[in-house]
């Protein structure tokens, strides 16, 4: 869809942009009836320091990261790797290779970081042997693994190591050492293949939907046998386990009568993940990072999807009627009703409680894309306003979603800088400014609290319970008594 012509009122240029005035046409205030897209999904203006991650962040940390049981492998200088480490709650309890004389820690994917640490010899002679003794000394060291997943950055991209043959060689080595294949995969996403983490998403989806079609063809029994399939298996699209939300998303289809069959990604293991081409439906949460693969299985497999969102009552109950409607079963359906009768009853006090608290409270929302849209039902839940909107990666269908669903007049960025967000805290004062790690310092410096919004404070935030776990957040970060000292006039 082409971006519409948007004339920015005068009022909302910002002054810190007065030197890149590029920037101005990444910012609209939303319209319900006729949607205002920022220009989005683009390349960075020179000289403006922006907070976006690379493709490879996108591929590795939000989307393969997740995967529980794999060893997986940065092929690049160590820096790459670092933020891999212990940073993004996406959660994992599994442990397949915990037991007497073997290394054993829950959340194997976040607590350790494996890379090659390639170095100029390497850029010069070629990194490949280096990835291939790599590969089989982690798995030496966690033979219990599902398999090995492998990634490439920008230095492993342009010196063109050839890694998909590693990979073939390290599953022949790894067959005939352990009898049974391993699957290695490789993840090519280099962070400067394109503008953002956007990119890596997209990478991750394609490269794991082809290498899963063709390990399935190379050894179906991998796939589901027909006697173990029931007429409700479901997968999960899109969520990444953020401080255990599947905690509260998978026991609610349970109840309706589904089975969860697999997650992509959050928390996973790969056995499962090779499964999903088996299930009668895909629940589509993360719209933005994983409607690629959803895509793909309904061509490839005739498997369909729904989208949805977990976040907040509204949305919540309407995740699960549209599975139920789905299915047809009247039962289901039954079910269903039940189920959100019981949820809003068991959580209306607090509800209430925090209703009261918050109503006309003022929120600055900064995520990377689909939670400004998520999250704008969820905040008009709670009786709050927001007063401006700022992705890191959002692309035009994130920007038309969100004009639907917000009020009228809400001011957005699209990839803003630090600049960008400290004019916007100071000129539209909100009580609470929803952003991620890096922000939150520059934010609380200026007196205005802050709730992570990417791996929660004190999660889940999913679903009708983790709604009240967001709520309680957001009042903590409001009412905290710090502030008002802060705040001081006096107070310098
Ligand atoms: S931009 Fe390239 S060098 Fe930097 S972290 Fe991403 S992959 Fe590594």
């Amino acid at each position: 869809m082409a971006v519409p012509e948007y004339k920015l009122p005068e009022e909302f240029k910002l002054k810190c942009d007065r030197v890149i005035p590029e920037r101005y046409k990444h910012m609209v205030l939303t319209n319900r009836q006729r949607p205002n897209i920022p220009a989005c999904n683009i390349k960075t203006v020179p000289g403006d320091m922006t907070e976006r991650g690379c493709a490879f962040a996108g591929c590795r940390g939000v989307v393969g990261g997740p995967i529980g049981d794999c060893i997986q492998v940065v092929h690049a200088p160590a820096g790459c790797a670092w933020y891999q480490w212990g940073t993004r709650r996406n959660l994992s309890k599994i442990y397949a290779w915990a037991g007497p004389g073997k290394l054993c820690n829950d959340s194997h994917n976040r607590r350790r970081a494996i890379t090659t640490d390639l170095q100029e010899r390497d850029v010069v002679f070629g990194g490949m042997e280096k990835l291939k003794k790599a590969c089989l000394e982690a798995w030496r060291l966690i033979p219990g693994a599902a398999g090995i997943l492998i990634f490439t950055t920008c230095t492993s991209g342009l010196i063109g190591d050839d890694c998909k043959a590693v990979a073939k060689e390290v599953e022949k080595e790894l067959e005939k050492k352990e009898g049974r294949p391993i699957p290695v995969f490789v993840f090519d996403s280099p962070g400067l293949c394109r503008v953002s983490q956007s990119t890596g998403h997209h990478h991750f989806n394609v490269q794991f939907y082809e290498q899963m079609v063709e390990w399935r063809k190379e050894h179906p029994e991998f796939c589901m046998k027909e006697e173990e399939k029931t007429p409700y298996d479901v997968a999960i699209i899109g969520d990444f386990n953020m401080d255990w939300d599947l905690a509260y998303i998978k026991p609610l289809f349970e109840k309706i009568g589904c089975r969860v069959v697999a997650v992509f990604t959050g928390g996973e293991r790969l056995y499962n993940l090779l499964k999903i081409p088996d299930v009668k439906l895909n629940i589509l949460h993360c719209q933005r990072s994983c409607t690629y693969i959803s895509d793909l299985i309904k061509k490839g497999y005739e498997i369909p999807y729904i989208n949805v969102s977990f976040f907040g009552i509204e949305q919540t109950a309407k995740a699960l009627r549209d599975t139920a409607k789905f299915f047809g079963s009247k039962e289901m359906m039954e079910k269903a009703e039940q189920v959100i009768e019981e949820e809003i009853k068991a959580i209306t006090p607090a509800l209430n409680f925090y209703r009261e608290k918050l109503r006309g409270k003022k929120i600055g929302l900064y995520v990377g894309g689909p939670r400004v849209w998520h999250w704008q039902k969820v905040m008009q839940e709670l009786g709050m306003k927001v007063v401006f909107g700022m992705c890191t990666f959002a692309h035009e269908d994130d920007y038309e979603k969100i004009n639907k669903r917000a009020e009228d007049g809400v001011f957005l960025v699209d990839n803003p800088n630090e600049f960008e967000i400290e004019e916007c805290l100071e000129k539209f004062k909100p009580d609470l400014f929803l952003t991620g790690l890096k922000e939150k310092y520059l934010a609380r410096k200026l007196g205005v609290p802050t709730v992570n919004s990417h791996s929660y404070e004190k999660g889940p935030y999913a679903c009708f319970r983790g709604f009240i776990n967001f709520a309680r957040d957001i009042y903590q970060g409001i009412y905290a008594p710090v502030w008002k000292f802060v705040k001081d006039k006096d107070f310098a």
